[in-house]
């Protein structure tokens, strides 16, 4: 008989010392909360040949898995940390897609690990819905990102500022090697890991690179791609410590994420960015920041370390040109332009400034502009009408537009709603945003325009939370 899970475990024929082998710890009750078909159906999984529950739960592992936690380090909030790890989440193995791209099934929230330090290992059923709605909606939109496959409900509870519902999501990844994979292993010097590593790396994601110079441009350009996404939407990571930073340039690790309502480019959201490090407007440099900390982490590979220096800087200097290209594609493409040119770049600028200085919401400016209903978003209509006939010189493109500005994204005020109701047993709103979200560029229904309206002063979110 055939496996319910096709596995083919690379990471685990890597280097014994370069994870922990080890079984989830079985909870006492776990029942589906969702799982997603069709992504089970393009990893080739198949959902009617398994009790879900049980191996979504982490009860029962499937033949042919390799659990494992990884070891990692990274900077958080700039801060040097040489040990963190997989300390609530383990992969279980690696499938190969029909699309040919190989990814991690991962459950995050099965229990302690040997890299948990003072944690339980576990997650509650907050953060893990959070994390379905978001991961599910970015990818829907286009960006690049982990997915998530399954969560269940464990039937325990965890003890966080309250006695919380647990649960775990099944996370999949193109891989969940991060820049602190990379960092881990050059911290100690150890060079056989980090050799095999960076060989792992390139095979798996960046098969053209000759060596640790190209893989360094490659993820460069990747990252720069991905965070002018992230702009295009108005998100906000809220963690961008090196340790969740994909090395394949996926948006991985949702805890404090949240979506700009009206338009601040300074929006903060998470509690613990006290110093606003991870604002929106940062997020580009700490990109750069980030990039420079993988450099880093590269150089031991090199023989001639001094001319390394010296060329993997360059290549961390044309980051900020590689995102400001990403960027005007971006942005130029929202407004219906296909091939911005540098006086486009002002003209997104303009818009801009005007939102933030009439808070206008982010989504349903872009998502109105071909319609009348934009100017409503502005208070200085006339400065509005003005920037509009500029546009509309340069003949935007309504086809391009549609398909550049969601009309629905996870608003914070409708995922809080959601888990609240999941705190007391209700998943029905879960899934009904969950399939609002996951047509963003659908036309709006009766249905689904209440997704569409952004908080009131009452629901509007100011603060989120790591969750762990
Ligand atoms: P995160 O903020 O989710 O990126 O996690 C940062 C680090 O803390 C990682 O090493 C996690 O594995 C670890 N961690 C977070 N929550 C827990 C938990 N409940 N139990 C054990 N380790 C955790
Ligand atoms: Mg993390």
């Amino acid at each position: 008989m055939s496996q319910p899970i096709p596995f083919d475990n690379s990471y685990a024929r890597l280097p014994g010392h370069m994870f922990t082998s080890l079984q989830p710890t079985p909870v006492k009750a776990p029942e589906v909360i969702a799982t997603n078909a069709d992504l089970a159906a393009m990893l080739g999984i198949d959902l009617a040949a398994m009790d879900a529950a049980q191996v979504f739960g982490g009860n029962s592992v499937p033949d042919g898995a390799a659990p494992l936690a990884q070891a990692y380090a990274g900077h958080q909030f700039g801060n040097w940390n040489p040990q963190l790890g997989d300390g609530r989440a383990i992969l279980l193995g690696e499938v190969v897609g029909s699309d040919g791209i190989r990814r991690d099934i991962q459950l995050k929230g099965a229990g302690p690990t040997p890299y948990s330090r003072n944690g339980d290992g576990r997650a509650w059923l907050g953060p893990v819905m959070r994390e379905y709605l978001v991961s599910e909606a970015m990818h829907a939109m286009g960006v690049p990102t982990t997915r998530a496959l399954a969560a269940v409900s464990t039937g325990e509870l965890v003890f966080r500022e309250d006695a919380l519902p647990g649960a775990i999501i099944t996370r999949v990844a193109q891989s969940h090697i991060r820049v602190g994979t990379f960092q881990f292993f050059a911290a100690r010097g150890d060079m056989g890991a980090l050799q095999a590593l960076t060989n792992h790396v390139i095979a798996r994601h960046y098969p053209d690179a000759a060596g640790p110079a190209d893989l360094l441009d490659l993820v460069i350009a990747r990252y720069a791609q991905l965070i002018a996404k992230w702009m295009g939407l108005g998100f906000i990571h809220g963690v961008m410590n090196t340790d969740n930073v994909s090395i394949a340039g996926e948006t991985i690790d949702y805890g404090p994420c949240a979506f700009i309502d009206d338009f601040h480019p300074d929006s903060v959201f998470s509690a613990i960015d006290q110093f606003g490090r991870y604002a929106y407007s940062n997020q580009p440099g700490i990109g750069a920041w980030n990039m420079a900390q993988f450099a880093t982490a590269l150089i031991p590979l090199m023989d001639d370390r001094d001319k390394a220096i010296e060329d993997f800087t360059a290549a961390v200097h044309r980051f900020p040109p590689l995102y400001e290209a990403a960027w005007l594609t971006t942005f130029g493409a929202k407004l219906g332009l296909a091939d911005p040119t540098p006086d486009d770049a002002q003209l997104i600028t303009d818009l801009l400034d005007l939102m933030e200085k009439d808070s206008a919401d982010f989504t349903n400016t872009f998502a109105n502009l071909g319609s009348e209903n934009a100017r409503d978003q502005f208070l200085d209509r006339d400065a509005f009408d003005a920037w509009a006939q500029r546009r509309h010189d340069r003949a935007p493109d309504p086809a391009l537009m549609a398909a550049s500005n969601p009309k629905i994204i996870p608003r914070n005020h409708r995922v809080e709603e959601v888990i609240s109701s999941g705190r007391n047993g209700d998943l029905a709103p879960f899934h009904t945003l969950l399939d609002a979200v996951t047509q963003p560029f659908a036309d709006l229904t009766d249905d689904t325009a209440p997704y569409a309206r952004p908080p009131t002063t009452d629901e509007r979110v100011t603060r989120t939370f790591c969750g762990t």
